[in-house]
């Protein structure tokens, strides 16, 4: 009697722990997951909307005429996928023109090189601006050597060591330099490789200081001043710049969804920004993520398992230069008191499409060892392990208030190699790495929706 009552206690233990009991990924999630990623593998629709997207309507900087012309053709073709609702939201965007632009290097040789101004940044007079150049290797080297720095272009020859950190020469350098009373700034393209291309990227001005234009040099033309400087040569670059700002622009993000089946009004959100820099196609950055994303709701549709969850695809506008779509979804979100709340997972894939690693999970553990369970249903494609840490800029406003987000962990090995300069491409991409980050991001979204808990916060 007393062994009995002994194993009972331990069976209705073993009940009563989730995980124990009984598996959380079901048999039929696992089903339908095998045939997401088979069909994921072995279709080349996807690849061939973001071929399409990205050749006819490539340079999708906010505010132009082409972004707008490409999310009208996808929410067009999001039209024949049968989706349950498909809508656009309105957001007002910068609108930043770049306009012809030049750099020339005049003494100690005579060579025009390739550039790109930042975006945001104030153009030059007409005549360009002429100036001798400071080469510097970081902040503090201008702080140092402050008095050197007027009327010169201060250029920043700062080695590539992670984007976070090196990206910081991009945003703030002009106003850095401005301080110390240069007449405009530049700096050797953040890029971890380089054939003479020139990387753009937003910067941003400090209030109060004077704004003077700021440019990208190749890091290969930024290596050259520095020898030329070494050699004790005196170095002089004209910069012709156009850019300017012109007032607000509307553009929109694209939200497509199906609708679940038992808790309609639980969300699992995933997607890319649609917007891109103007000098490419913004192929891998980010019409990879965005396409990749809509395919992944497109085969949970075809396989006509309609899980428990709403799962809802946004192509956020205007993150490059802006992040107001982003911004404006979660100020639309927060209009219904529950909706917030009622997200229960943000997807985010804004890292290049390339092969698959899995996701990076920012949220509580009880949720990330059920993440870590689904994962293993990706073990045929490599590429379900979840790593603690990671989110997105368009998912940050939903993660900063409360929402569990992760964002696509991809081989990075070349993402700054093309990242914001006209090599980004369709070229670059491989359709099997992009199916594989289809299949990724259309299992974790269907079990997630579909599993019988709420993902816990
Ligand atoms: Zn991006």
């Amino acid at each position: 009697m007393k062994l009995n009552k002994f194993y009972f206690t331990l069976f209705a233990l073993l009940v009563a722990i989730p995980g124990v009991s009984q598996p959380l990924v079901k048999q039929n999630i696992k089903e339908t997951s095998d045939k997401l990623i088979k069909s994921a593998l072995a279709n080349d629709l996807g690849f061939e909307r973001l071929a399409h997207l990205t050749d006819y309507y490539g340079p999708r900087l906010s505010g132009s005429e082409v972004l707008e012309q490409g999310i009208d053709w996808v929410v067009q073709e999001m039209e024949k996928d049968g989706f349950d609702r498909i809508w656009t939201q309105p957001v007002t965007v910068p609108h930043w023109v770049r306009g012809k632009e030049s750099a020339t290097l005049d003494a100690p040789i005579q060579k025009e090189l390739p550039m790109a101004s930042l975006g945001g940044s104030v153009g030059t007079p007409e005549e360009g601006i002429t100036a001798e150049v400071m080469l510097v290797k970081s902040f503090e080297d201008l702080e140092k050597r402050s008095a050197e720095a007027n009327g010169k272009i201060v250029l920043f020859n700062v080695p590539f060591t992670t984007y976070g950190q090196t990206v910081q020469y991009r945003v703030n350098g002009a106003s850095a330099a401005a301080k110390h009373g240069a007449v405009a700034s530049a700096l050797a393209s953040v890029a971890s490789y380089s054939m003479q291309t020139p990387h753009t990227g937003t910067m941003s001005y400090e209030e109060g200081v004077k704004k003077i234009p700021h440019a990208a040099l190749t890091t290969e033309d930024a290596n050259l001043i520095e020898r030329f400087i070494k050699r004790g040569e005196t170095v002089t670059l004209t910069l012709k710049m156009e850019a300017k700002n012109l007032p607000d622009a509307q553009s929109r993000n694209v939200i497509a969804e199906i609708k679940g089946s038992e808790f309609p009004e639980e969300i699992i959100v995933m997607g890319g920004h649609i917007d891109a820099w103007d000098n490419g196609h913004g192929a891998m950055d980010d019409g990879g993520g965005c396409v990749a994303a809509w395919e992944a709701l497109r085969l949970i549709k075809e396989t006509g398992v309609r899980p428990k969850r709403t799962i809802r695809v946004v192509l956020w506008t205007n993150e490059e230069n802006g992040l107001r779509g982003a911004n404006e979804y979660l100020r639309w979100v927060q209009e219904d008191e529950k909706s917030l709340d009622n997200h229960i997972l943000a997807m985010e894939s804004d890292a290049g499409v390339f092969d698959p690693i899995g996701f990076g999970f920012s949220g509580s553990d009880d949720a990330y060892k059920i993440l870590v369970e689904i994962g293993k249903m990706l073990k045929s494609a490599d590429s379900g392990e979840v790593r603690k840490g990671g989110g997105g800029a368009d998912i940050g406003p939903l993660m900063r208030n409360g929402v569990p987000g992760m964002g696509l962990n991809v081989d990075g090995s070349k993402y700054f190699w093309f990242h914001h300069t006209a090599v980004d491409t369709i070229d670059k991409l491989n359709i099997d790495d992009f199916n594989e980050c289809v299949a990724t991001m259309a299992v974790f979204a269907f079990a997630v929706a579909d599993l019988d808990v709420r993902l816990p916060r």
